[in-house]
């Protein structure tokens, strides 16, 4: 229904370019917005796109995956086993600002006279570019070029080159380098009570950053902290490289709260002044700060050596890289090169939200802003893996064994609620639930069965049988114990599952929610399925997993009966899933007479008004029709799509993107487009109206989803790759690759004519276009397939 509501679009704000976002003139009004959509991050660190001068900013913010400040949730009304330690992703030190003063007047861009401004993100060279010609009120032209890059080689560091030229006059000028704590520093206002979005962060009451160590030493900055509730430690050190002809001299402050380097200089005309300022961080649950420091030094002497332009080419290396395997190419007549540049600011935003997350989860914002606490949900099993184990399989293995790591946790957190086996936290950073709504929260089972979903489909795309031994049995084990445990088989014979959240955060605490139930039964087969090949195949394995997770033999027999009996919703008048046992029998909520300002729901009714009624927040039924797209006909994926999709709200952003993939399916293309565009622009036309808090990422892998499983029509049920495509209409031709069990697959489709091409690995048998066919790499590349017209969606 997103249709009457958002549609037409914003435009968004940047010109086409292909590989590049260009902001052209500074723009007082959208700056927020620029913040998240200038950030860099490589995964690990993430710093937002403020402005060297540090302001003006709405947020200016740099974050380290998974370092975090915890504090005492309180509960007005408490009860038993409620989370209790809230967990909020920490503002690091802020070692972007570079302050600069001619003449003693400031750059501050609102009110400079810029003669020439531009700022670029090139997305393939992974830096952010800014040259401006600033003309003083004294008259004099100054060039300033900054190039700023987060490492996508060296996870820890961070470098801006910055440039300072008066081509025609002198002037003493003065840079003023810092590095700042913003985080205890006063920000954002908090709005009043009542008022606050609660998807923006908490703002910590109290000092979050102690200082152990702030030392200056010449050009050298070094912190270390520790935080004031969760104890963690991070080191921060900051190399200065100094070049200039121009006589010059430098002073310096130090508090525990930063330090500033203030370099003066009379500017010769013509004479450049150039800053290089190498930044590292490394964080810890547990080390010394004094050894964290050690270790910033130590990456510091080795990038100061190596120098800048290396930064820069590494750089570029890791995206060709990346690119290699994660771009789509999309060929649409009109509005062509905007398309095509959403597509991939969207990819490069999942590239940069991943590509170091190494032993980090991912944040439902990368590390954009600090919304939502900077916390991890099944975003990143649903919709961030799939594109990683198609594209950079590494990655996916790495956030699934980063998973494995909390399962102490989750034990910990089933016991708490009564029940076997272990219990993933809706959302945390440390493992622990981090949700104080429990009813859109802990409730939502279902995350057990998503990271269940993400291990099969990762095994399956890349045929990784050791990490099933490694990790991720020891998973589906209890994952497959909790559902055994929280449902029961009902006096009518069926298995239900009562008291559970589904995905769509509008309907709550319900019995038998089909995508829980659906997804549950796939837990469960897909555990019994994987203990019994290791009992038969690997004996030694499945001793040690027996032992590990003192699993009985009568346990898989009973998730095989829990499955075989799964009770999944079905209304026989209507011929639809409903989505949870009584859905269908509330009040339809009228979307249309709903005025566009009281959208999201969220923020303009109080829930009970909300549950009460058919409405939803996001694809719920609809997203088990693609994730389980094998246990739907044709015929009930069209009538479910057609009654939910008019109660669908789309308040989350996590909704367009997977109305998209089905629709496309089920031959739907007006409006699989519709979805799809809604989704690529998101964020670019903030057509949410909050990106200025930071990137949804789940949409942003959402997008490629859509290309790749929904208009491309991949998909991989029972470990084979099919390709079913849906080429739009107005599009002239589609280009994505995938990687398939050590192949990589390259897929070209036109009206005119497909191509598929192996062009890495053995042989492979795919079905396309519902034919079966052996992919085989030729010496010269050659297209594999080159079928007849494709059918239009
Ligand atoms: C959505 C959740 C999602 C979370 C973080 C919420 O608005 O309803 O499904 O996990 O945002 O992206």
């Amino acid at each position: 229904m997103l249709k009457r509501r958002l549609f037409p679009l914003p435009e968004h704000a940047y010109p086409a370019d292909a590989w590049r976002m260009v902001e052209s003139r500074f723009m007082p009004t959208t700056y927020e917005r620029a913040e998240t959509i200038f950030a860099l991050s490589n995964g690990y660190l993430g710093i937002r796109g403020t402005h060297d001068e540090g302001r003006p900013a709405l947020q200016a913010g740099s974050f380290v995956n998974g370092f975090h400040d915890t504090w005492k949730i309180v509960h007005a009304e408490d009860a038993y086993g409620l989370a209790r330690t809230g967990q909020t992703i920490v503002n690091v030190p802020d070692a972007t600002i570079l302050k600069l003063y001619v003449d003693d007047e400031p750059l501050f861009l609102p009110t400079a006279r810029l003669r020439h401004y531009s700022r670029v993100l090139d997305m393939r060279a992974g830096t952010l570019v800014r040259e401006l010609t600033w003309a003083t009120a004294a008259g004099k032209r100054v060039i300033v070029r900054s190039t700023r890059l987060v490492s996508l080689e060296h996870r820890h560091v961070a470098a801006i080159a910055y440039e300072v030229v008066l081509p025609d006059n002198s002037a003493p000028v003065a840079i003023s380098s810092q590095l700042l704590n913003r985080q205890d520093s006063a920000s954002r206002d908090e709005p009043e009570p009542g008022k606050k979005d609660p998807r923006v962060a908490t703002k910590l009451p109290h000092r979050v950053l102690h200082a152990e160590i702030a030392e200056l030493d010449g050009l050298r900055m070094r912190f270390g902290y520790r935080t004031a509730s969760s104890g963690m430690t991070l080191g921060v050190a900051v190399e200065h490289l100094l070049e200039t002809q121009a006589t010059h001299h430098v002073s310096d402050v130090c508090t525990d709260d930063g330090a500033e380097l203030v370099i003066t200089a009379d500017a010769e005309p013509g004479v450049p002044i150039r800053i290089v300022k190498y930044v590292t961080y490394q964080s810890s649950r547990s080390a010394p700060t004094a050894e964290l420091v050690a270790r910033c030094e130590r990456t510091l002497e080795r990038v100061a050596h190596d120098g800048f332009e290396d930064l820069v080419h590494a750089q570029r290396r890791a995206l060709d890289r990346f690119w290699d395997r994660a771009d789509v190419r999309v060929s649409v007549a009109e509005d062509g090169e905007l398309v095509q540049q959403a597509v991939r600011w969207n990819i490069f935003q999942v590239g940069q939200a991943t590509w170091r997350a190494e032993g980090a989860g991912v944040p439902a914002k990368g590390l954009t802003g600090q919304a939502y606490e900077g916390h991890y949900f099944w975003d990143t099993e649903i919709y961030v893996l799939p594109f990683l184990a198609y594209t950079q399989p590494r990655i996916a293995r790495n956030l699934l064994r980063f998973r494995h790591s909390m399962l102490g946790l989750a034990r910990e957190h089933a016991r708490e609620l009564n029940l076997e086996g272990a219990k993933f936290p809706w959302r945390t950073i440390n493992g622990l639930e981090a949700s104080a709504y429990y009813q859109a929260g802990t409730a939502q089972y279902h995350i057990n069965a998503d990271i269940a979903y993400a291990i099969l489909r990762y095994v399956a795309v890349r045929g990784d049988d050791d990490f099933l031994v490694e990790v991720g049995a020891e998973m589906l084990v209890e994952t497959a114990r909790l559902w055994a445990d929280l449902g029961f088989h009902g006096d009518d014979g069926r298995f239900h599952i009562h008291s559970v959240t589904g995905p769509d955060e509008y309907t709550t605490v319900v019995n038998d929610n089909t995508y829980t139930n659906l997804m549950a039964r796939l837990n469960l087969n897909y555990a019994a399925s994987v203990v019994r090949h290791l009992q038969e195949d690997r004996p030694d394995d499945y001793k040690a997993l027996a032992a590990d997770t003192r699993l009985r033999a009568e346990e898989v027999d009973a998730w095989e009966a829990a499955a075989a009996n799964m009770e999944v919703p079905y209304d026989e008048r209507r011929r639809i899933h409903p989505q949870d046992e009584n859905f269908l029998e509330r009040e339809v909520w009228d979307i249309d007479a709903t005025p566009p300002e009281q959208f999201p729901l969220l923020l303009h009714f109080h829930p009970l008004v909300i549950y009460r009624h058919q409405v939803i927040k996001q694809a719920d039924i609809v997203l088990a029709m693609f994730l389980l797209g094998n246990e739907f006909s044709p015929e009930d994926k069209r009538r479910n799509f057609d009654y939910y999709d008019a109660l669908t709200t789309g308040d989350s952003s996590l909704s367009a993107c997977m109305q998209a993939v089905v629709a496309a399916e089920i031959g739907y293309g007006d409006i699989a487009l519709d979805y799809f565009r809604y989704a690529l622009l998101m964020d670019l036309a903030d057509v949410a109206g909050n990106v200025s808090d930071g990137v949804h990422i789940a949409s942003a892998a959402g997008v490629w989803q859509a290309l790749v499983f929904g208009f491309g029509g991949v998909r991989d049920h029972e470990g084979h790759l099919s390709i079913d495509p849906r080429l739009p209409e107005p599009w002239e031709s589609l280009e994505f690759s995938v990687r398939f069990r050590g192949r990589q697959v390259r897929v070209r489709l036109a009206h005119d004519g497909d191509e598929v091409r192996l062009d890495h690995g053995d042989p492979l048998e795919i079905t396309f276009r519902g034919e079966r066919l052996t992919l085989e790499r030729h010496a010269r590349p050659e297209p594999a397939v080159v079928s007849p017209k494709s059918p239009v969606a």
